[in-house]
């Protein structure tokens, strides 16, 4: 075929997002009848949507294996990993379960299940985008500018269908998403920060801290004991000084677990030495799980305490919270019905 097939074809794929080879209506009817013979287009299947449109929504999909993922759409939002234009995250995720059993987490309570492909990361993102243009026949810009790998699954230890499905998304015949309008959420592995800091792609990075020292972070992620704080210290620099660019650390803050004030000092001195930024986020409660989020004054206590520590830092009343929007809840919840049906 001459090369312009390969352009037309992408350009229906990814920027019109159609579904099927049949919708591809500039190409000859025999090519389309030969892609058709050869190759098959897996879009996801919409199962549930929850969340008012212009809100945060949450899409539980489901696979062509019969396992279900989240993605969450947050829109127009002050910048939390980028710049103040962002106009709508898609948080995407990785894995069906996860394996890394943080004890807070509703993604790893039942385990973990597979790797995504990287074709069921990037249709999350083309499949949200043709959901919205059905609500919105008029609309013609692309939808999700901004993305960041923190739904269900950890990401680092499905790097290379990570990384193909980024190349996807970031190329200009792809998903066109700027690499640093990508931000990758990782629990600690600290050899796969190291490996991303030799990539070429400039992703952001956020490391899900939630405790200060090894004492807090051993008894809630069970990744700490192979990963200590000192390992993961090392390779967020290594990561930085590779990178140029500041690191987030995430902290949800969980009532009596690591939102006592002796924490401050500790996690003030580890932001400063990596030069990151600090997102509080109070706890979403998960079904079953006995972790429960801190009042809203010792929230205020706690983040201004950092503030004093000379940190930038953020807490962040999460949009979402009545629509179970932690990782993983969404689909727990779905799978526990299904089974009890
Ligand atoms: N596995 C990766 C990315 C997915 S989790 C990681 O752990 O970073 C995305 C973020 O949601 C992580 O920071 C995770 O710790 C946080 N999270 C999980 N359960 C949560 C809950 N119930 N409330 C608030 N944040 C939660
Ligand atoms: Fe897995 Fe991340 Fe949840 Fe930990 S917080 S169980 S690494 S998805």
């Amino acid at each position: 075929m001459p090369s312009y097939r390969a352009a037309q074809v992408l350009d229906w794929l990814y920027a019109r997002r159609v579904s099927g080879w049949e919708g591809m209506t500039n190409l000859p009817r025999e090519l389309r009848d030969r892609l058709n013979s050869h190759f098959s287009i897996h879009t996801l299947a919409l199962l549930k949507k929850q969340g008012a449109n212009d809100t945060t929504q949450k899409f539980l999909w489901r696979l062509a294996d019969g396992a279900l993922i989240e993605s969450v759409l947050i829109p127009a939002n002050p910048a939390l990993y980028g710049d103040a234009s962002d106009r709508h995250t898609l948080c995407v995720s990785t894995q069906v379960g996860c394996a890394y059993g943080c004890k807070f987490c509703a993604s790893g309570l039942e385990g973990w299940k597979r790797n995504l492909t990287p074709n069921e990361i990037v249709e999350q993102v083309l499949a949200t985008e043709r959901w919205h243009a059905a609500q919105n026949p008029a609309a013609t810009d692309r939808l999700v500018n901004n993305l960041v790998i923190m739904g269900m699954g950890e990401p680092l230890a499905n790097y290379d269908n990570l990384l193909r499905a980024l190349e996807i998304l970031n190329a200009p015949w792809g998903g066109a998403i700027g690499a640093r309008k990508i931000t990758i959420s990782t629990s600690g592995l600290a050899p796969q920060i190291r490996r991303l800091a030799d990539e070429t792609f400039q992703f952001r990075l956020a490391i899900s801290l939630h405790g200060a020292t090894d004492d807090v972070r051993n008894r809630i992620m069970p990744v700490n004991r192979k990963f200590p704080l000192a390992q993961l210290t090392e390779a967020c620099k290594y990561y930085q000084k590779q990178k140029g660019r500041m690191i987030t650390l995430e902290y949800i803050l969980i009532a009596g677990v690591n939102d006592a004030l002796s924490q401050v000092k500790p996690l003030g001195r580890l932001a400063s030495l990596l030069h990151a930024k600090v997102n509080l986020i109070p706890y979403n409660r998960v079904e079953g799980l006995p972790w429960e989020r801190p009042s809203e004054q010792s929230q205020d206590e706690f983040f201004r305490a950092l503030n004093a520590e000379g940190v930038t830092s953020t807490l962040r009343r999460e949009k979402g919270h009545d629509i179970d929007a932690a990782c993983g809840q969404l689909r727990l919840k779905t799978e526990r019905e299904m089974a009890s049906v």
